[in-house]
């Protein structure tokens, strides 16, 4: 299979984890970490135990959107702690390197260093642990849905024809290795004029579509707002900034879903 030549990929054991989600995108900058992280803060908001993954190693953004960007984990009985916020345990490459160290790391370094976040972080109990995976469907991202008991999927994407070609090769990979779909949010969805009329600037409803002709739950769209993108680089997410914002709306429809 695709793990050839790799040696037999060891399994990655979480007995205190209940679910595991991993949220998936086909392009980066679709607003995967943005759902990602207003998920996470939703569930936890209804009273569960909930923990967040960074894993994008390349390209790490929850430091920013939750206003950490200097913090360190302490280390304890050789375990790094999560950083805590809004309710949500995290762990992020972010808070451990700089960005240019991970810039460099391949292959073998970069599937310990993803290992590293998972295992080597004291969660807990947890109700869910939500993950925010790198874009696409490298090497990193199957190594990780072929060993983690992930519960099931939820996937971002704009509307726009070249990332739904992506997401196609990111359902198939869910798809293959058995871990359930449990929806599709779409986002970027529209930008909304002044005067009340909707610009579809990434095309009309391209995930809507794609969600029904892959038979896949459609989770909902989230339109282009100043906020969304304020909230994310001021480390306040969108769902405690605005409960009532569709990115807090579709946030609370996944959390329903899963
Ligand atoms: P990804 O995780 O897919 O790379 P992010 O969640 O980091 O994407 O989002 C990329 C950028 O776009 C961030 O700066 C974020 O604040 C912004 N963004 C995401 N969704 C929206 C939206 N609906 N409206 C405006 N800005 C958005």
């Amino acid at each position: 299979g695709a793990q050839g030549g790799h040696g037999a990929p060891q399994k990655i054991d979480l007995p205190n984890v209940k679910n595991i989600i991993a949220v998936a995108s086909g392009k980066g900058g679709v607003g995967k970490s943005t759902v990602s992280l207003n998920l996470a803060v939703s569930l936890a908001a209804s009273g569960a135990k909930v923990g967040l993954i960074d894993a994008d190693l390349y390209g790490p953004s929850i430091p920013t959107m939750v206003g950490l960007q200097n913090v360190k984990p302490e280390v304890q009985n050789q375990k790094l702690m999560p950083i805590e916020k809004f309710g949500v345990k995290m762990m992020s490459i972010g808070f451990l390197v700089d960005p240019e160290t991970a810039l460099i790391w391949r292959g073998p370094m970069a599937s310990s260093a993803m290992r590293q976040l998972i295992t080597d972080v004291d969660w807990q109990e947890l109700d869910y642990l939500i993950f925010d995976l790198p874009p696409g469907t490298g090497d990193i991202q199957l190594t990780l849905v072929q060993n983690l008991a992930i519960s099931g999927a939820v996937i971002v994407t704009t509307p726009q024809e070249v990332a739904l070609a992506d997401v196609a090769k990111a359902v198939t990979m869910f798809r293959k290795v058995g871990v359930p779909i449990l929806g599709l949010v779409e986002n970027m969805s529209w930008y909304e004029l002044p005067d009340g009329t909707r610009d579809y600037i990434f095309g009309r409803q391209g995930g809507e579509t794609f969600a029904k002709t892959n038979a896949i739950t459609f989770l909902g769209s989230i339109p282009i707002s100043s906020s969304v993108r304020e909230g994310g680089d001021n480390g306040i997410p969108a769902i405690i900034a605005n409960p009532d914002a569709p990115t807090s709306q579709a946030a609370s429809r996944v959390a329903g879903e899963i």
